[in-house]
């Protein structure tokens, strides 16, 4: 008996050591979000391992509507921020993307993209904490109430 239970332990410690890790390969760091001409994205929680040293992003826009009428960005912010990016994104106007230009509270984003368009932003991870409070959101005038999410830095993918 003693016997047996020695030899699961043993094999356990071997399944565990012996599983292949986690790839960090780039295609981890690599995340992708769509949002619509129903003002929502398809995502409310994106993870990236905090092994990335950047993280490359896509939005697509799966609508059709024009981007003066239904424009989504996607911009990463620390969470206690996000209503005053919004507000500072309104007042910046369409001409800026509705981000505010040199902003420090805007962490990384897109361009203003409208139906059947896409942008790529690619950016840096050392700003960022393990865990961190981080949320993303569009800027669009009065999109930020339905249009905003988690981003996860690290931590268990959800
Ligand atoms: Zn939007």
């Amino acid at each position: 008996m003693t016997m047996l239970r020695h030899t699961l332990a043993v094999a356990a410690l071997a399944a565990a050591c012996c599983l292949p890790l986690r790839a960090h390969a780039d295609d981890s760091c690599k995340l992708e979000i769509s949002a619509n001409d129903q003002m929502m994205y398809d995502k409310q929680t994106l993870w990236v391992s905090s092994a990335c040293k950047s993280v490359t992003l896509t939005l697509h826009h799966s609508g059709k509507l024009p981007k003066a009428a239904m424009g989504h960005n996607w911009v990463l912010v620390n969470g206690p921020d996000l209503p005053a990016v919004a507000n500072a994104g309104m007042g910046a106007g369409a001409a800026s993307d509705y981000v505010p230009a040199g902003d420090k509270r805007v962490l990384a984003h897109t361009k203003l993209v409208g139906g059947g368009e896409s942008d790529t932003v690619t950016f840096p991870t050392a700003g960022l904490k393990e865990g961190g409070d981080y949320k993303f959101l569009c800027t669009f005038p009065g999109h930020n109430a339905l249009m905003h999410g988690t981003f996860k830095f690290g931590g268990p993918p959800s």
